[in-house]
C-alpha cells in the first residue's frame, strides 16, 4: 500500500486500518499480507520522518522541501517538491494507492497512479471534481479501478452489488442515488447566524473527525455539492440520478433507488476505517469497527434548504456545464476556504465567490468536453487569481453585499 497523504486524517486512519489488518494476517483471521511501501506529505515533514520510522517505510516524499531541513533523513529515499509524491508514485511498486492528499494538490500523484493501471483507492474527491472526466477516460485507458474511500460512495458502491466497480456507468435499473449529509454544526441554525459563522464554530463537526478543509467544505454543504460531482464520474450519473438529503446521525451513508422502487441503504458508524478498510480488503470483509448499540433508534432524514446552503445548487449547473466549469468550482472553493480559515472571509461568502467564479469564468451552456490537463490546471489557477483579487478589491457584489463585514480587511 502507498499512502498519499500519509500524515493527514485519512492516511493515519489508512495506517490503523493497515496494522489491524497485519495483526488479522498474523492471527491467521486474513489471507492477505499488507504492507506499507510508501508515504506522501505535503508540509509536515517531521510527521512523515516519525510515520517511516515507525512503519519502517524505506520511500516517502514531501510536497515543501524546506520542511525536512535538519532533519535526519538518513537511509531514506525521500523525493522533495510539489511533483514528489507523483515521483513517488512513479518509482515505487505498489498493489494499491490510496489517494488522500487534500485538494487539486493531490491530482497529479492520482493520475499517475491511474495511468500506471494501479488500484487507487480514492478520498481525495476534488481530483475528480477538478479533472473527472480526464480521470475517467485514463482509467479505462490503463484499466486502473477507482475504490471509493469517501464514506458515501463507498456505500453507493456497497449497494449497487460490488461488482459494478468504479469508474462504471450504472445502467437503468439504477432510477436514482441519494448521498446524505449530516447538514454539518450549523444544519439549524438561522441564515444570519451561519452566514457570519467563526473558523472556530465551522471546524466543529458533530459527527465526523476530519481535516480543517473537509470540515469546512461540510459546513458550508460544500463538501456535499463536491461529493455529487464524485458520484457523476465514479457511477458515470447524470445530475437527473443523483441527489443529497440531510441525516443528522450520519448511520446511513447513501440509498440506492431501483427502477422497480426498491431502495437499498448502506448503514456503518460514522467511522473512516470502515470505508478505508473496505476499499483495501474488496471482496472480502474482514472484522473492523461496528455500530454502538442503540445507533440504530432514531434515524432522521431532511431535505436539504437550499437558500441556506446554497453550494448544492451550484453541484447540478456545474454537472450540466461540464467542461472545466468542475475545475473552477473547486478551485475557487480551495480559495475561498483558505481565505475564510485565515479571517479575510466570512462563512456565507464561501459558496457566493464559488459561485461568482463559475459564472464569470465559464461561458453559459455545456461546455466543450475536457481533453487537456493544461486546461484544467489553467481554470484552477485563473479561479484561484479571480477569489485573489476579489479579496484585495473587495468590490465584487458578491463579497460586498454586506460591507465590513463580509470581508475583514
Ligand atoms: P488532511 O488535511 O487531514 O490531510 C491532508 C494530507 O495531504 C496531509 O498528509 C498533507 O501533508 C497532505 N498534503 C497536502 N498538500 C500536499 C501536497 N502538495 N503534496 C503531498 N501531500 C500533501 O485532510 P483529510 O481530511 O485527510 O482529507 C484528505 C482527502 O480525503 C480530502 O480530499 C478530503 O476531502 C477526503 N476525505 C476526507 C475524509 C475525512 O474523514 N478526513 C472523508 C472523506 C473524504
Ligand atoms: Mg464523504
Amino acid at each position: 500500500v502507498l499512502i498519499l497523504g500519509a500524515t493527514g486524517s485519512i492516511g493515519r486512519q489508512t495506517v490503523e486500518v493497515v496494522r489491524s489488518l497485519a495483526r488479522l494476517h498474523r492471527e491467521g483471521v486474513s489471507p492477505d499480507d499488507f504492507q506499507i511501501v510508501g508515504l506522501a506529505a505535503g508540509r509536515d515533514g517531521a510527521g512523515l520522518l516519525r510515520a517511516a520510522a515507525e512503519l519502517g517505510v524505506r520511500d516517502v516524499s514531501l510536497g515543501d522541501g524546506g520542511a525536512l531541513a535538519g532533519a535526519g533523513a538518513h537511509g531514506l529515499n525521500v523525493r522533495l517538491g510539489p511533483d514528489g509524491a507523483e515521483r513517488l508514485v512513479r518509482e515505487v511498486e505498489a498493489d494499491i494507492v490510496v489517494s488522500a492528499i487534500v485538494g487539486f494538490a493531490g491530482l497529479g500523484a492520482t493520475l499517475a497512479a491511474v495511468d500506471l493501471g494501479r488500484d487507487v483507492a480514492l478520498a481525495n474527491k476534488e481530483t475528480l471534481v477538478a479533472a473527472g472526466e480526464i480521470v475517467v477516460a485514463r482509467a479505462a485507458r490503463s484499466g486502473a479501478r477507482l475504490l471509493p474511500v469517501d464514506s458515501e460512495h463507498s456505500a453507493v458502491w456497497q449497494c449497487v452489488g460490488e461488482s459494478a466497480t468504479p469508474p462504471c456507468a450504472l445502467g437503468p435499473e439504477v432510477a436514482r442515488v441519494t448521498l446524505t449529509a449530516s447538514g454539518g454544526p450549523f444544519r439549524d441554525w438561522p441564515r444570519e447566524r451561519c452566514y457570519n459563522a467563526t473558523p472556530e464554530q465551522a471546524l466543529r463537526h458533530p459527527t465526523w473527525s476530519m481535516g480543517a478543509k473537509v470540515t469546512i467544505d461540510c459546513a458550508s454543504l460544500t463538501n456535499k455539492a463536491l461529493e455529487l460531482i464524485e458520484a457523476r464520474w465514479l457511477f458515470g450519473l447524470e445530475p437527473s440520478r443523483l441527489g443529497a438529503i440531510i441525516h443528522p446521525q450520519s448511520i446511513v451513508h447513501a440509498l440506492v433507488e431501483f427502477a422497480d422502487g426498491s431502495i437499498v441503504a448502506q448503514m456503518g458508524s460514522p467511522d473512516m476505517r470502515t470505508p478505508i478498510q473496505h476499499a483495501l480488503t474488496w471482496p472480502r470483509r474482514l472484522p473492523g469497527v461496528s455500530l454502538k448499540a442503540g445507533a440504530l433508534t432514531n434515524l432522521e432524514f431532511h431535505e436539504p434548504d437550499l437558500d441556506r446552503f446554497p453550494a448544492l445548487a451550484l453541484a447540478s449547473e456545474v454537472m450540466s456545464l461540464g467542461g472545466v466549469s468542475g475545475a473552477v468550482f473547486n478551485g475557487a472553493n480551495e480559495a475561498a476556504v483558505g481565505a475564510f480559515l485565515a479571517g479575510r472571509l466570512l462563512f456565507g461568502a464561501i459558496p457566493e465567490v464559488a459561485t461568482d467564479a463559475v459564472h464569470a469564468l465559464v461561458g453559459s451552456g455545456r461546455q466543450p468536453a475536457l481533453t487537456s490537463l493544461e486546461d484544467v490546471r489553467a481554470a484552477d489557477r485563473a479561479a484561484r487569481e479571480r477569489v485573489q483579487s476579489g479579496l484585495e478589491r473587495a468590490t465584487r457584489p458578491a463579497v460586498t453585499r454586506r460591507v465590513g463585514d463580509t470581508i475583514h480587511q
